[in-house]
Order: C-alpha cells, then structure tokens, then sequence
C-alpha cells in the first residue's frame, strides 16, 4: 500500500469546477460495479480516497446525483464530467474520479472492486486483486441498512423503484 499523501489539483472537462484535494495514499482503485458503469457510461470507474476535509472548491462546485439511498456521486452540471463519489454517512473520507485530475499517472491502481460485473470482452487481467460487492462488509452493511436484510448489495442501476 503507498503510504504517500499527494495534494493534487484537477477539474472538469469545462472548467467550470476545480478542486484541489490531499489523497489518503497513492492507491487508487477501479469500480466496475453497474452502478459506476452506469454513473460513468464507461465499463469501470477509476476513484482515489481523498480527506473531504481537505477537498477545495477552488472554482464553481459540483451538483449532486443521490445514486442510491447511502451515496451521492458529483458532477459538473455544465459539462458532465462525473467528480466524485461520496457515502453519506462518512464524514471523513470521499472519492474523486482519477480522471478528473490533472495528472493522474500520479497515482496507481492497486484493486478491480465490484468484480461480479466485470464485463469480459472489454477487460485485460493485470493481476491485481479482485473484490466482489457482496465481500465488502462496510459496504454491505450500509446497503442492507438501507434497503433492508435481505437486498442484494449493490445490484441496482439506481434506487429501487418500488
Ligand atoms: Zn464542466
Ligand atoms: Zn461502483
């Protein structure tokens, strides 16, 4: 695990909104859930953990998208580009889209999450270890409190529509 905090800048594609944020570490991870799928258009996210306390809106701010009961996920609203991906009940931690940093190749992937919605044709194994959804008991934990015992984490492309 990188141990090294980066303060890094970035923004949308418009460049409406800018940010300047510390990373937790040099790790970043890939989402390939049908929610980040969707949320994307992409077939997997690429996120960092920042310090939401030392995340800046140096320019304009992000509207929100509540993508589900437990997170909202940001968005420049002139432009689209997705920005952030955040759980509402923590305070201390969010994600930015590595993507959305002006030099991503700052950081490197160490994790494919959400490994059950993999999609085969567009993905190259690099080795890296995988997640599936249902593993991750935080995550879990939040779905089932949400939704209840007996829902399937993570296994819609948005809130349920009953
Ligand atoms: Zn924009
Ligand atoms: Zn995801």
């Amino acid at each position: 695990m990188g141990e090294e905090t980066l303060t890094v800048q970035g923004g949308c594609q418009c460049g409406a909104v800018r940010y300047e944020a510390r990373t937790a570490s040099t790790d970043a991870y890939y989402c390939h859930c049908r929610m980040c799928q969707k949320a994307l258009g992409n077939l997997f996210a690429a996120f960092v953990a920042v310090g939401r306390r030392e995340l800046r809106w140096e320019r304009g701010e992000p509207a929100y998208y509540k993508s589900s009961e437990i997170a909202r996920r940001g968005f420049c609203r002139e432009c689209g580009t997705p920005l952030t991906f955040e759980y509402l009940d923590d305070g201390e931690k969010m994600d930015l889209t590595v993507g959305s940093l002006d030099e991503p190749g700052l950081l490197r992937p160490v994790e494919h999450f959400g490994s059950e919605s993999i999609v085969g044709p567009f993905f190259t194994d690099d080795g890296l270890p995988r997640e599936r959804t249902e593993d991750d008991e935080e995550f879990v934990a939040r779905w089932r409190a949400a939704y209840g015992p007996d829902s399937v984490p993570g296994s819609s492309s948005g809130p349920p529509s009953a």
